[in-house]
């Protein structure tokens, strides 16, 4: 059998089984740009699972393009909460905006165009392109890169150029002209399902015929592993300054994180007496006044990539500031509603009764 032959047959099994066993994923039941384009940012680096009930908030409370752009984005962050990397919400309402201004709110149809929206790269332009427009872009992602390795026994992994070549390549022949978008969820849908990382199911695997994994006897040897990051543990001061029913917010963590959302005021240290003496220059830096501390009322763990945090939670006071106030004062009674951090939402559930 030629290869070309070969190509062929795998792409008529692949898309023969995605029609049988797919899952019912609720993005699937439309091919709207704008329904697909949100599934697509919110499944980056988040899994199906804890998508999908985010994606049925947003679109019931969004419907439309349109109606998106009109949020305020405090509500759109809001419906974020919890998912993660909230750059991708700002995003996605900075770019229905535009949609709405530059293309009178019709999504584009030309890759150039759609890649001037802030937030779309490479890959989510392909994937609106071939899932919406049914275009024929390829879609390289994690769970493709795994399944096409394995089948031709590729050693390496897609942080190497050879490597990635070599999928492409691949990838690039075998597309199917005709159903790119189905294809496209096809191989996606058998690296999430079946091509498993550690233990490849490949009893059920429609292309097990073709697979020189398999064959091997050793497709969990493909694609080799990126060395990890090493884990960081370091601690973080928490202060909780109450006047009254409220407590004082201010946007973002210490050092750059989570910039977006509200968080309780916080410093980081290699050390426990650290991180609390970071925390008291930087409140008495940013309200020229000095800052009380009592004891700690709650430590608690938090995983944010490779930072494993070590999280303790002070009652503070602080002297009242003729300035410009470096605090939002949220009612401690509508934490649990607002667009605050899911560290902050932890910390408010260990040290308030009411919230
Ligand atoms: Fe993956 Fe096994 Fe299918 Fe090969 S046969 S693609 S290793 S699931």
């Amino acid at each position: 059998m030629t290869m070309a032959m070969d190509e062929a047959a795998i792409r008529s099994a692949l898309l023969k089984w995605f029609r049988r066993c797919a899952r019912p994923l609720p993005w699937r039941k439309s091919a709207d740009a704008y329904a697909v384009w949100v599934s697509e940012v919110m499944l980056q680096q988040t899994q199906v699972a804890t998508v999908i009930p985010y994606y049925h908030r947003f679109l019931q409370t969004f419907p439309t393009i349109s109606e998106l752009a009109r949020a305020p984005l405090e509500r759109v962050l809001e419906l974020w909460s919890g998912l993660g990397y909230y750059r991708r919400a700002r995003h996605l309402h900075d770019a229905a905006k535009e949609v709405m201004r530059r293309f009178g709110g019709v999504f584009p149809q030309d890759y150039q165009q759609m890649r001037t929206l802030p937030g779309i790269g490479d890959y989510t332009a392909r994937a609106i392109l071939s899932i919406a427009f049914n275009r024929p872009y390829t879609l390289l992602e994690g769970n493709v890169a795994r399944v096409l390795s394995r089948l031709d026994v590729l050693k390496g992994n897609l942080h190497q150029g050879g490597f990635r070549d070599a999928v492409e390549d691949r990838l690039g022949r075998l597309l199917s002209r005709r159903r790119p978008g189905a294809f496209n969820q096809a191989l996606m849908e058998l690296g999430q399902t079946l091509c498993l990382p550690r233990a490849p199911r490949c009893a059920p695997c429609p292309v097990r015929g073709w697979c020189r994994g398999y064959q091997s006897g050793q497709a969990e040897l493909y694609p080799q592993p990126r060395p990890r990051r090493a884990v960081e543990y370091p601690y973080l001061a928490v202060a909780i300054i109450r006047r009254g029913p409220r407590v004082a917010m201010v946007r973002g963590l210490d050092g750059g994180l989570m910039a977006d959302l509200w968080n309780f005021p916080s410093a980081f240290g290699d050390s426990r007496s650290e991180a609390l003496s970071s925390l008291r220059e930087k409140l008495a830096a940013s309200r020229r006044a000095s800052v009380l501390f009592q004891e700690s009322i709650a430590e608690l763990g938090h995983r944010i990539t490779y930072r494993a945090i070590r999280v303790d939670a002070y009652p503070a006071e602080v002297s009242r500031h003729a300035g410009r106030e470096p605090f939002e004062w949220f009612l401690v009674s509508t934490l649990p509603q607002a667009a605050i951090s899911h560290l902050a939402r932890k910390i408010a559930h260990e040290v308030f009764d009411d919230a």
